[in-house]
């Protein structure tokens, strides 16, 4: 196994971010590194960047190890939060069944890390662990509708046996577990070529491509804005021990798909044509959370309306990916 010691400086909280190279992952250092926190990034590169970690290294609180989840891992941490593991439709199913064994091997290294240290462990999970869901909004104690055999499968099964396995070693080793099952989140760093309906619909419209719109896009999603998003892990994170979730974190609004398209073409002021393609094979028909528990139990609300976020990720999209030549 490998051991990595690093220097514990003063009281400073010290805190593992697996995943932290990839879009929330770099966005939550961000904000752990300004309130003070030393920060240990793990990361094996593999759908994120170094260039989302590159204005943090060389700080004196941050470090970046590159390795993968799925080996032991032996660092002395206060907290985790487990975020590694591809998240996009397109990449999760790339190499499904790598992506299996991140959720599953990935999150027992973890647990056998934070049981060793006895300390806090935070799993990101998803509102795909509702599948296709036939209840609307999602609560928590809805069980899911999930095709376990399906394209999909390796992510959403992956990640509900990962919340199994928080949840048996908690009640056996009785360490502080919490699981936030994410909505939709969008914002700056999202990956261009993820295939994700928000950063391909940005890039589509800034390069006056065809919006692509699968299915007849009646479908919805809640898209929560990542800083809020990002408000939401921590504050689960800061909570006493015996809150453990699972907890939604996601913002409530609903859109359908083609709304999204013509928000982010009004925004971008672009004309480009919409248009359908094949609906891919379990695309979940409807997507809200229903976020009572985290209102109650974290004081925690997302702020950020789909607007104003949106572009504000158009203009991050615009400067990283678009420039016009001067
Ligand atoms: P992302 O792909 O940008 O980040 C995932 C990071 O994990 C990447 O940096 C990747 O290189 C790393 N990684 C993947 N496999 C690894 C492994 N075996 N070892 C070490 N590192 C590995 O995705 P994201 O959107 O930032 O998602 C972060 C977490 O949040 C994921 O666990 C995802 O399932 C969860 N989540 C995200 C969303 C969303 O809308 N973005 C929704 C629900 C849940
Ligand atoms: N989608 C789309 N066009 C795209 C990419 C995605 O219409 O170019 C649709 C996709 O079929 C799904 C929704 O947008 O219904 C959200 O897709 P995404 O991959 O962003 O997330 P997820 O399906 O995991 O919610």
């Amino acid at each position: 196994m490998e051991q990595i010691s690093f220097r514990r400086i003063g009281k400073r909280r010290r805190v593992l971010v697996t995943g932290g190279a990839g879009f929330i992952g770099s966005n939550l250092i961000d904000r752990l590194i300004a309130r003070g926190d030393e920060v240990i990034c793990v990361d094996n590169l593999l759908t994120g960047s170094r260039k989302n970690i590159a204005h943090l290294l060389g700080h004196p609180r941050f470090d970046f190890l590159l390795h993968d989840v799925t080996m032991p891992l032996s660092v002395v941490v206060d907290e985790i939060y487990n975020l590694a593991c591809p998240a996009s439709p397109v990449h999760y199913q790339h190499d499904p069944i790598q992506t299996t064994r991140t959720s599953v091997l990935g999150v027992l290294n973890m647990l056998d890390l934070a049981n060793k240290l006895s300390c806090k462990l935070l799993q990101a999970s998803t509102s795909e662990v509702y599948g296709d869901p036939l209840i609307h909004p999602q609560t928590e104690d809805y069980w899911g509708h999930v095709n376990p055999i399906g394209p999909r499968a390796c992510y959403d099964e992956g990640k509900r046996c990962a919340e199994t396995l928080c949840m048996d070693y908690r009640r056996r080793f009785g360490f502080p577990v919490k699981i936030a099952r994410i909505f939709n989140t969008y914002g700056p760093r999202m990956q261009a070529e993820d295939g994700r309906v928000v950063s391909n619909f940005i890039l589509q419209a800034l390069q006056g491509a065809p919006i692509t719109i699968y299915g007849d896009g009646e479908q919805s999603r809640s898209f929560c804005y990542v800083d809020d998003l990002v408000d939401g892990l921590i504050a689960l994170m800061d909570s006493p021990d015996d809150v453990v979730g699972p907890i939604n974190l996601g913002r409530p609004a609903e859109f359908t798909i083609r709304e999204l398209a013509e928000m982010t073409l009004r925004l971008t002021g672009s004309r480009s044509p919409l248009i359908t393609m094949p609906l891919p094979v379990d695309d979940p028909r409807q997507r809200k959370p229903d976020i009572s528990r985290a209102r109650a139990l974290l004081g925690w609300e997302p702020r950020v309306e789909l607007e104003t976020g949106l572009q504000a990720t158009i203009d991050y999209f615009a400067e990283t990916y678009v420039r016009v030549p001067a």
